[in-house]
């Protein structure tokens, strides 16, 4: 058990709306106590007209840094001082360091989806992918598939279809990539283009807990066994897309691994101490296992 708490131990914030569902505090405050460093991690609901303030107050309270959630990833990028050229590119942060009173936005996330794709890095290279969502944590997976897989072409379905158009072009100039094809996200023009996908990565939160019955199909011959489904939601473990894909013969893999991945990068970043991974891993699984939400 750690020593209690004193006048110097410092603060990292989590912010997000909601922000219930995180096991963050969980994989952090584990990390840090396993560590032996002075500091604790705390969520903050903080909705979207609070997001300056609960910025600046990063500065007037001294906190050594941030986690930022859902829907604030993009948003918080005119608050920030300085962003790391990962974070410029994707356009997204997920990750502030309080640098001596400046503010530097990160982005871990795409570390952690680099982590979950490597081993299927064969598969996936050269062939068509479908990204489902157009938000935050869609962009680092852009990004991603990019600059490591470069895949033959990326689909990005979304259901508010403007959103994935911005994206498509957004990167189209970023990144300079013109193999991209944009969707709504209503069947039956989809399943054509999730059929001939080699990968399927649902970056969007139908599915996570409590909606836990929801998925972005319920045709089940949308799958074959020649595919990979990634699922960014890491509650519930095992989404109903994911148990769907597989019924169909599909290789899946859920949330926890870009999870973990993206917090052992913050964690670096504020402590400059690496985490202890295999551990951590272990530990969470065994706390989902005793609280199944
Ligand atoms: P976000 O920026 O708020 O984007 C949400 C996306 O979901 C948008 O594309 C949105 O579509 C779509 N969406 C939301 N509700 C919908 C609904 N009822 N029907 C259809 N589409 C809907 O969120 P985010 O930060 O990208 O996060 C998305 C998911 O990834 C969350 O489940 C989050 O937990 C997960 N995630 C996991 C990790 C990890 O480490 N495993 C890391 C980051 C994120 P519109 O554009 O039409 O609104």
């Amino acid at each position: 058990m750690r020593d209690p708490f004193f006048a110097n131990t410092e603060l990292i914030g989590l912010i997000g709306h909601p922000i219930k569902h995180s096991y963050s505090p969980y994989i952090q405050n584990y990390a840090l106590e396993e560590m032996g460093i002075d500091c604790i991690y705390l969520a903050f609901d903080v909705v979207s007209e609070n997001l300056r303030s609960s910025v600046n107050s990063v500065l007037t309270l001294g906190l050594k840094g941030l986690n930022v959630t859902l829907p604030h990833k993009e948003k918080i990028i005119k608050y920030l001082d300085e962003l790391s050229e990962e974070a410029s590119i994707i356009g997204a942060v997920n990750t502030v360091v309080n640098d001596h009173g400046k503010l530097i936005g990160y982005n871990t996330d795409a570390n952690g989806v680099l982590e979950t794709l490597l081993p299927f890095k064969d598969k996936i290279s050269g062939t068509k992918v479908t990204v489902i969502g157009a938000g935050g944590s869609a962009r680092a997976v852009i990004y991603t598939l990019l600059r490591y897989f470069k895949p033959e072409e990326i689909n990005i379905i979304n259901r508010t279809h403007q959103r994935a158009d911005t994206l498509m072009n957004y990167f189209s100039l970023k990144m300079r990539y013109d193999s991209f094809r944009t969707f709504e996200l209503f069947p039956p023009d989809n399943v054509e283009t999730l059929k001939n996908s080699r990968l399927i990565i649902n970056s969007t939160t139908i599915g996570m807990f409590p909606d836990v019955e929801d998925t972005i199909t319920d045709i089940e011959d949308s799958f074959n066994e020649d595919q990979i489904v990634f699922d960014l939601i890491y509650n519930p473990t095992k989404t109903k897309l994911l148990r769907m894909a597989e019924e169909q013969g599909a290789k899946v893999v859920g949330g926890m691994t870009m999870l973990i991945s993206q917090a052992a990068k913050s964690f670096q970043l504020w402590t400059e101490v690496e985490m202890p991974v295999v551990e951590i891993t272990k530990k969470l699984e065994e706390y989902i296992a005793k609280n199944l939400t």
